[in-house]
């Protein structure tokens, strides 16, 4: 099983100025590599369609890569004395980011999706470091040992749990300061082995809400939280304080320091609520069933549902990560029509998004249109026809009763 801890660092103004200086090197040595690709790619390159049958070739430069950068680390060295103060394996794994970024880009994640250009880091926007191992007892007391850098005071909030060994330590630089974050694995607690069947009993819908922040298949709405609105209130504040100041002025630079804080502790609180959402759905249902995002179609059809902002893939992310811990299951299903459907017969039922009600002239089944989509959802997740889901449907929209599923019975 792995976990990543994040703690404060607390370092001194000398660490800090180390901090800063490794960042800055990082940086240079970032943008530099990936120049190296980029040229390489510009050179090489040729577009099958207008590539002439013969023609000269160039003595062809070696394709930089992922080996030959990292050799290469050493002629860096010798001509700029200052990256020897680097610990070797943080200043590789800078080119593994580099690899890493350019294989996005050209090649796409597991799942083949591509990334955009990599761009170039400017000044003050490279902003972590990691060493890709560290040693076991590198916690002690109230410090840390980062090699090269010494003991650095750190808020241990919570102690590293029994058994777990670190694997990582990243170190980054964030508005209020700096943090590191110990990514932690124990082999001997397995990864949970799900064999959870949806069913009608312990699966529940759920879809992002208009004005809530979901809405559950049982008609349960979770409210964006009140302080939640109130921070974004006052981030627009800090925002005007900044287009105030003159570019390029001192008191600019302490108002976008401000800001950035207000910024992260909008994050921080938004991520509190999805952690505490996601556990109490978790523990009442077994699984849990929500529309697979996409994120392109989103911002075509659903542009009034913005109001969540981007906070919806966050929170299933979240949601995923933390049922699969706990042996539980998610299950994202189509999400074609979900809200158009008939939950209880079957029937398209034509709405704008301004029609908050689902009244369906079929069967007479009548519920908010958030709940209509969540029961939809729900029956996905569990593979039932809408016939056998609609007793559940029924119980839960109090219909008195029965009404007749007119289409299925003709068929
Ligand atoms: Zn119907």
């Amino acid at each position: 099983m792995k976990l990543a801890y994040q703690y404060k660092l607390r370092p001194n103004k000398q660490q800090i100025e180390v901090l800063e200086k490794w960042l800055d090197l990082l940086r240079r040595q970032y943008n530099y590599r990936l120049g190296e690709r980029f040229n390489w790619y510009e050179q090489n390159r040729n577009s099958i369609n207008y590539c002439p049958l013969i023609c000269h070739l160039p003595q062809l430069k070696d394709q930089p890569d992922y080996y030959t950068q990292k050799k290469d680390l050493i002629n860096t060295k010798k001509l700029f004395l200052e990256y020897k103060t680097i610990h070797s394996q943080v200043l590789q794994d800078v080119i593994k980011r580099v690899k890493l970024t350019f294989d996005r880009w050209l090649k796409g994640d597991s799942k083949k999706r591509r990334s955009g250009k990599p761009r170039f880091k400017g000044v003050g926007r490279y902003h972590s470091f990691t060493y890709p191992q560290i040693k076991q007892d590198c916690i002690n007391g109230n410090k840390i040992k980062l090699p090269k850098i010494g003991f650095v005071k750190f808020i241990q909030h919570r102690p590293i749990p029994d058994g777990f060994k670190i694997k990582t330590a990243t170190v980054i630089r964030k508005a209020d300061g700096y943090y590191v974050i110990l990514s932690l694995e124990d082999k001997s607690v397995p990864s949970p082995d799900i064999r959870i069947i949806p069913n009608l009993d312990n699966t529940i819908g759920i879809d992002m809400g208009l004005k809530a922040f979901l809405i559950d298949s049982q008609g349960q709405e979770i409210e964006i939280p009140q302080y939640y609105r109130q921070a974004q209130k006052q981030l627009r504040v800090k925002q005007k304080a900044v287009s105030r100041k003159i570019k390029g002025s001192n008191r600019r630079k302490k108002a976008i320091n401000k800001l950035a804080k207000r910024h992260q502790k909008v994050a921080n609180t938004r991520k509190d609520f999805h952690y505490k959402t996601a556990k109490g759905l978790l523990e009442k249902n077994d699984v849990i069933a929500h529309e697979k995002l996409n994120i392109k179609a989103l911002a075509k059809t659903k542009l009034a549902k913005s109001i969540n902002d981007a906070g919806w893939g966050q929170f299933l992310t979240i949601l995923a990560s933390k049922a699969e811990k706990a042996g539980l299951l998610t299950v994202a299903v189509k999400p074609h029509g979900t809200s158009q459907e008939c939950s209880c017969c079957g029937h398209t039922v034509k709405k704008t998004l301004s029609d908050r009600w689902h009244s369906c002239p079929h069967c007479g089944f009548e519920a908010d249109r958030d709940l209509n989509a969540a029961i939809n959802i729900k029956n996905r997740a569990v593979g039932h026809s809408v016939l056998k889901a609609h007793r559940v449907s029924e119980a839960i929209a109090g219909v008195g009763e029965k009404p007749t599923p007119v289409f299925f019975e003709s068929a």
